[in-house]
């Protein structure tokens, strides 16, 4: 069974995507938790964080990640963050980097 982000990113169940590139594509959360909240998602479907992820893949999200803050005009902070796991809080078994921002953020996140 595909993830529901790989229907998003098959076209299959619409997104408000605002990058792509050819390792992963970027699209506004349904339920956002800040005015910014964008998620990162490879197109490749692992499954999560502790799932067979190589350094480049790894890499390239995060570099995404900043390149959607600067888009988006983060410019007082942002925050990403990359829930594992049921303990985690991971909804969908598709590796994704949330970035939030456009608000102070409390920390620590309960
Ligand atoms: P996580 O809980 O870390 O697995 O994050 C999953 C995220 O996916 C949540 O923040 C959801 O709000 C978001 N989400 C679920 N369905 C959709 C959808 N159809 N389009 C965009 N974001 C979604």
């Amino acid at each position: 069974m595909p993830t529901l982000f790989e229907r998003i990113i098959n076209g299959e169940i619409p997104a408000d995507l605002i990058y792509e590139d050819e390792v992963c594509v970027a699209f506004r959360d349904i339920a956002p938790q800040a005015p910014t909240h964008v998620l990162v998602v490879p197109r490749r479907p692992v499954q999560a964080l502790d799932d067979d992820l190589d350094a480049a893949l790894a890499g390239h999200l995060l570099m995404v990640a900043n390149k959607i803050a600067v888009q988006e005009g983060l410019t007082g902070g942002y925050r990403v963050v990359i829930n594992c796991g049921p303990d985690g809080g991971q909804s969908v078994d598709h590796l994704h980097v949330h970035v939030l921002g456009g608000r102070s953020l409390a920390w620590p996140p309960g």
